[in-house]
Order: structure tokens, then sequence, then C-alpha cells
């Protein structure tokens, strides 16, 4: 568990609804998550499960279809593994307080090296994700420090479209940023700009309205 002391060091969880550390693996063993999370910036948390651990990797633009883009991965501390369905609200003023969406989830396997820490190690990551919205082989390359890229290989999955944009809503809850904060007691005013795509104001839209006053009355996930 003592790469779990930075995550456990940086919350109080008498105040944060996130996990504290008690699984030590899934039955997978190769659990992936990402989490869309409005923090003081929106990003896109990318975790993968290896020897009772999510390896994080903070994404701020979010994985992208396109092989040509090469998307900024910063590592970040590692996560239990109870953080894999973790969908809510962080209170403002605690660590990484916002809104956290699991916008995809799934299953991976390594390509390069079936020891993931090794590859880690070594500074390149081949893998093939089998998520709801993200598919195929990918790769994580370190450039320096803490600093890596995410990278779509070309495979019957890569596409120009965006995907974060045309599938912007939770892979577990088919909720959107809005409707999450709203029902955790969030801020729904930050929350909506997650969910707004360029050149789109979904504040305007009738179904956020809706939403804005069932707070506090939707389930817990
Ligand atoms: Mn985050």
């Amino acid at each position: 568990m003592s790469s779990l002391e930075t995550y456990k060091r940086k919350r109080r969880f008498n105040v944060t609804p996130e996990p504290k550390p008690k699984k030590k693996h899934s039955e997978e063993g190769r659990l992936f998550v990402v989490q869309k999370h409005q923090a003081r910036n929106l990003h896109y948390d990318l975790r993968l499960e290896t020897e009772g651990v999510l390896k994080s990797w903070a994404v701020p633009k979010g994985p992208s279809l396109d092989p040509t883009l090469k998307r900024l991965a910063m590592a970040v501390e590692d996560h239990p593994l109870d953080y894999f369905d973790f969908e809510g609200v962080i209170p403002e003023g605690e660590y990484g307080g916002g809104t956290v969406m699991v916008w995809d989830y799934g299953t991976y396997t390594p390509e390069n090296e079936s020891d993931v820490i090794r590859a880690l190690n070594q500074g390149e990551l081949k893998f093939a994700l089998r998520g709801r919205k993200l598919k195929g082989s990918w790769v994580l390359v370190r450039t320096r420090d803490r600093q890596w890229l995410l990278i779509k290989h070309r495979d019957q999955y890569a596409s120009a479209d965006s995907i974060t944009d045309s599938a912007y809503k939770s892979a577990l809850s088919g909720r959107t940023m809005v409707e999450i904060a709203a029902q955790n007691g969030g801020d729904e005013t930050k929350a909506a700009s997650a969910d707004a795509k360029p050149g789109q104001d979904l504040q305007l839209k009738p179904r956020d309205k809706r939403t804005r006053k069932g707070r506090g009355t939707g389930p817990k996930v």
C-alpha cells in the first residue's frame, strides 16, 4: 500500500466522498477507467490497474482517437482500486474539488511487455483498451519526468471524430456533469462548462433546467 501514501495524505476522508484504499485487486486484474474531472481545470484522468493500484495520468484535453494527435498526460499519484467506480462531487476546498464522472471504463491488455510496471519504468507502455467508448491500441510514452504523451495507434478504431464531444455522458450512469453535480450538491454552473461542446451552451437546454430543480434528490452513486 506504500504507493498510496500520497493519495491518503492529500485527502481528508471525513470530508471527501472519495474512497479510502481497501481493495487489493479486481478479478480481472487489468481494469481501466477514464474519469472526467472538473476541478480548477477540466481534465480526464486515465487510470490503469496494475499491482493492486490504479496508475494514473491527468490528460488535460482527454483521449483522442486521432493517431496524429499526441495528448499530454501528466503522471499523478497512484489511486486505490476502490476509485475505479467513483462518480460524484469532491467538496470545494478539498484536493481536486469538483465534479467527477466515470467517462469510460473496461479492461486493458499490455501489448509490448506483460510486466506493466517494467514498461512504465522504461517509459513506454503499449496497451489495448476494451472500454465502452475507447477501444483498440494505444501508447503512453514518457517525454520527461512526469510528462507523458497518450497516442492512439492506427487501427480500425482510429478516427478523426472528437469522442470527448460526441460521447460526453457517463459510461456508468448515463449522466451529464451537470446532473452529477446537481444530485450530489456540487457546483452546477462549473459542471455545465464541462458538458458544453465548442460553440454550444448546454445551460440553455430545458433538460438542464429541470435537473437544477432536482438538486439533492437524485440517487447517490
Ligand atoms: Mn483529476
